[in-house]
């Protein structure tokens, strides 16, 4: 690694370490991982003694490469996103993952106070992070990070999260096809549901995993 990418890791790391600290201040589970193999391997750890695991369609977790490992172990695995299954199923799965064991989920911004934002159009994925599963393990890239308010993660979100998401799920909303978000009414509006985490909900176990590299968008 040259110095250049050496330095402008460390500044990430810098960030990593306090977006940790504030979460562990406001009572998550926290950690920092210098890698993606990392928060991998606490994944696995984590899941040894859960037997049904819940995925919320995060493409930061699809990147860790967890689900097929977490099978071969004889897990059950929840996931939603198999295009084959017809609508009622994929919700039937859904409802399932709001009481499974481990629910993995992605994070559409982190504050450095330790705050955690996220916009969803169902509502499946942060309700599963607010309540129900006995673990919540939610995995963050440094992309995500925000020196800010949530007010300041929600416009991030809607400038580089949701229109890529759109356009990726082929929904027919303006930011699918400017990139850029003017508070549609479209009929396919993803941003439906807002949350801000900002301590520990009291009966989940929510551990947050912040990676030093990128990670989905
Ligand atoms: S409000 Fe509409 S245009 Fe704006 S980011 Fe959400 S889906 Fe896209």
């Amino acid at each position: 690694m040259g110095m250049t990418e050496d330095l402008i890791r460390w500044t990430h790391e810098q960030k990593c370490r306090k977006a940790v600290a504030s979460l562990d201040r406001n009572g998550f589970t926290a950690l920092y991982c210098d890698t993606q193999k990392a928060a991998a391997e606490y994944i696995i750890a984590g899941a040894a003694d859960s037997v049904t695991i819940g995925f919320g369609g995060s493409m930061s977790v699809v990147s860790l490469g967890v689900e097929q490992l977490l099978r071969e172990q004889g897990k059950e695995i929840l996931n939603h996103g198999n295009p084959a299954l017809s609508r009622d199923e994929r919700l039937e799965i859904m409802r399932h993952q709001l009481t499974c064991d481990l629910f993995l989920s992605g994070c559409n911004a982190l504050t450095l106070n330790g705050e955690l934002v996220n916009i969803d159009a169902t509502g499946n994925r942060v309700g599963a992070m607010l309540f129900g599963p006995r673990r919540v393990i939610v995995v963050v890239g440094r992309n995500k990070l925000i020196d800010g308010t949530p007010q300041d993660a929600i416009k991030r979100v809607k400038a580089w999260a949701t229109p890529p998401n759109s356009k990726r799920l082929n929904f027919k909303t303006p930011c699918a096809s400017t990139g850029f978000c003017n508070d549609c009414n479209s009929p396919d509006r993803l941003c439906r549901v807002t949350t801000i985490i900002d301590r520990k909900p009291r009966f989940t176990d929510l551990h947050v995993l912040v990676v030093n590299e990128d990670m989905g968008f």
